[in-house]
């Protein structure tokens, strides 16, 4: 092939024949059999031939070529919006033609628009012996390029074959080599639903393949970072008691457990990699102090990390509240950290004088040095990729290998996600609430109700009730968002003259942010309009009532969070779903999902049903889950399965462990590279 060719085969990844066999096609068209005309029907997909018996251009709307062609049985109409002056002169009456396309039903009958189609020398000309396939593609590369290319590598594939990594397993009858031949050339009697559906026997071996591959990645980069060591972190006898001592309430069974879990992790000599995940209001943070309090009383420091700067300042509010009287120092950082006040962050950081270090993704730039990192604690671990979360731990304390790893997550994830995207990680669930919790009542109302809810958040207010109202666009702009929920907070307080109302949007400055938000909390302001900046984290407990408008927009994840906001007191908590109607189907089974639960498991699955993985663990754009023949949750069924394998490709044939990952790079390099 030439060197243009191979180029644009290298932006695909693929630069040998064998990689050429692991581009799979998307779905697959069936051109083995010649359709009659008269047994097309409107929206089939057909090879239909037949002679031409009129051509024309014709100027209508659009100037168009219509030709008719007609077989024994019927005559369809084929039209060509754009067209050559060669198709036109090819398109002669009394040619054969065969076409393929979608048949729809026109105004001149049965039509097909812009059929590929080839004029037949003798009427005789076989058809195709295989499903055609449909390969992915962008730019560069057309489908019959991909074919021939394909073609090429499964003939080559017949003489050498390919290497098989896996050990045979009785429930994956297809061998590696006929699966790839099977998928690139299906029989024209394959079940096409089958395939469609991703559950063919050929696709399960080879989604066994690459799930194993990950597992195997993910395990991989597990062991490089315990390799390393950490310092064995015993804490300092009294200091947690002392804490817990001081707190107005006591910890949970749940946070007990769990705390204990992460205090034995962090006394050995090996990093802890542990994922917490708790429903939202379940009392991470206290956990997260306990760990923090175990490194910082073994002389070693601590980076909390939170996504948005308007969480990371909570957890300052809330560490300065309870690490203070313990004489435990601290330092803030974020990416609006500038000028001195950074360089003296910087310094605090660098000398070890803050044993503690709040703030966003800016503690892990290139700049910050830390004296003595012995713990990593990232907070809502879906809004950060593996890639950031590592960056971190790169920090260590020189001599003492790496940092200890806690990362919590606020979205429950999905059993079979977290063995899938956090192989990596041991994990710890935190499956209680604090005592006293009322789970909080949802109720959906058409946007057309909008003026009698705000009569009735008035009322509320003005009964000593504390009150969120939610503004959502779609737009990812933060100064849309902020407009939106700037004018919305003037309409309501026209509507509510007598109401103290605040706003918060993520355009603010953050001492403008933290003022709005202690004045809330301190009961100052009984209303506050918010963008969904206030999704993570945010601890008000008095706030006992919340209007989201057009949560049609939302994904279930995101609304549960919001959700969470309420139901952190004793009070009975309502959340009002101020809906724009019509919903759309997936959007009505959205928000019933919302209306009937609140347990955060249960809204995890079925937002994993209705969004697909990618979405649920907000990683699209870090390619996390991009498989190329898996997909869950269809193949959820396979995990079993694939922890099996992988433990047998570990145990017996450790030497395909790097061809493996190798092999499936696509979905797994990124984590052989840490
Ligand atoms: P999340 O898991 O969502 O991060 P938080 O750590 O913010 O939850 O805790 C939610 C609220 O519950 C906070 O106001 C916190 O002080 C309170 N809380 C945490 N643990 C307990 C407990 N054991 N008993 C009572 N209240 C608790
Ligand atoms: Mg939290």
């Amino acid at each position: 092939m030439g060197p243009r060719l191979a180029e644009k085969l290298a932006d695909y990844g693929i630069t040998h024949i064998e990689d050429l066999l692991f581009h799979l096609p998307l779905r697959y068209q069936d051109r083995t059999r010649i359709t009659p005309i008269a047994a097309a029907r409107d929206g089939m997909d057909v090879v239909v031939q037949g002679e031409v018996r009129a051509a024309d251009v014709v100027f209508g709307r659009r100037r168009s070529l219509v030709a008719r062609i007609q077989d024994s049985t019927g005559t369809l109409t084929l039209r060509f919006f754009h067209f050559s002056a060669a198709q036109r002169n090819n398109l002669s009456v009394g040619s054969e033609l065969r076409c393929f396309g979608q048949v729809r039903r026109g105004s001149s009958g049965l039509e097909m628009y812009h059929p590929e189609y080839r004029l037949l020398r003798d009427g005789d000309e076989p058809v195709e012996e295989t499903l055609t396939p449909i390969y992915p593609t962008t730019t560069g590369i057309g489908q019959a390029q991909w074919r021939s290319l394909c073609e090429q590598a499964v003939k080559i594939l017949e003489r050498e074959a390919v290497t098989e990594l896996l050990p045979p397993t009785q429930r994956y009858p297809f061998g590696l080599a006929n699966a790839l031949r099977y998928l690139h050339q299906p029989p024209p009697d394959a079940p096409q639903d089958t395939l469609r559906d991703g559950e063919h026997p050929a696709q399960l071996r080879l989604a066994l393949e690459e799930l194993v591959a990950h597992n195997l990645s993910l395990q991989r980069l597990r062991e490089r970072q315990q390799q390393d060591g950490a310092p064995a972190l015993q804490g300092q006898a009294g200091l947690l008691e002392d804490f817990l001592g001081r707190l107005a309430f006591t910890p949970t069974a749940a946070q007990e457990r769990v705390l204990a879990e992460i205090r034995a992790d962090l006394a050995k000599p090996v990093p802890m990699l542990r994922l917490v995940q708790g429903d939202v209001g379940s009392g991470k943070t206290l956990v997260a102090a306990g760990a923090a309090l175990q490194a910082i009383g073994s002389g070693f420091q601590v980076a909390l990390m939170a996504p948005t700067e308007l969480l990371a300042e909570q957890h300052w509010r809330c560490f300065s509240e309870w690490f203070e009287p313990l004489g435990i120092g601290m330092e803030w950082l974020s990416g609006r950290t500038k000028g001195k006040a950074r360089a003296r962050a910087l310094a605090r950081i660098a000398e070890g004088e803050a044993a503690l270090a709040i703030g966003t993704h800016a503690l892990f730039q290139d700049d910050v040095a830390f004296d003595r990192l012995g713990l990593v604690i990232v907070d809502e671990q879906h809004r950060f990729g593996v890639h950031q979360r590592l960056a971190l731990t790169e920090k260590a304390a020189p001599g003492h290998g790496r940092p200890h790893q806690l990362v919590m997550t606020a979205t429950p994830i999905p059993r079979t996600l977290s063995m899938v995207a956090y192989a990596d990680l041991d994990c710890s669930v935190i499956d209680e609430l604090p005592p006293g919790r009322q789970p909080v009542s949802t109720t959906l109302l058409d946007a057309g109700r909008r003026d009698a809810v705000i009569g009735r958040v008035g009322a509320a207010c003005r009964e000593g009730r504390q009150a969120y109202w939610v503004c959502t666009l779609i737009e990812e702009s933060d100064a849309l968002q902020a407009q939106a929920a700037e004018a919305t907070a003037a309409e309501l307080q026209q509507a509510l003259p007598d109401l103290r109302i605040g706003l918060i949007h993520g355009r603010m400055k953050g001492p403008d942010k933290e003022a709005v938000m202690a004045a809330f909390k301190a009961g100052d302001l009984s209303l506050l309009v918010a963008t969904t900046v206030i999704e993570v984290g945010v601890d008000v407990p008095n706030a006992s009532l919340m209007i989201i408008e057009n949560p049609e927009r939302l994904g279930l994840a995101q609304l549960h969070q919001l959700r969470g906001r309420v139901g952190r007191g004793s009070t009975q908590s309502h959340c009002v779903l101020l809906y724009q109607a019509p919903l759309s189907a997936n959007g009505k089974e959205r928000l019933t999902a919302m209306r009937e639960s609140t347990d955060g498991f249960y809204i995890a699955e079925k937002d994993l049903q209705l969004r697909g993985p990618g979405e649920v663990l907000g990683t699209r754009q870090t390619g996390l889950m991009e498989f190329r023949v898996a997909e869950l949750p269809a193949h959820e069924h396979m995990l079993e399965d694939v922890a099996e394998v992988a433990g047998l490709v570990r145990a017996q044939h450790p030497e395909n462990i790097d061809a493996l990952i190798q092999r499936w790079a696509g979905s797994a390099a990124q984590y052989a590279k840490v």
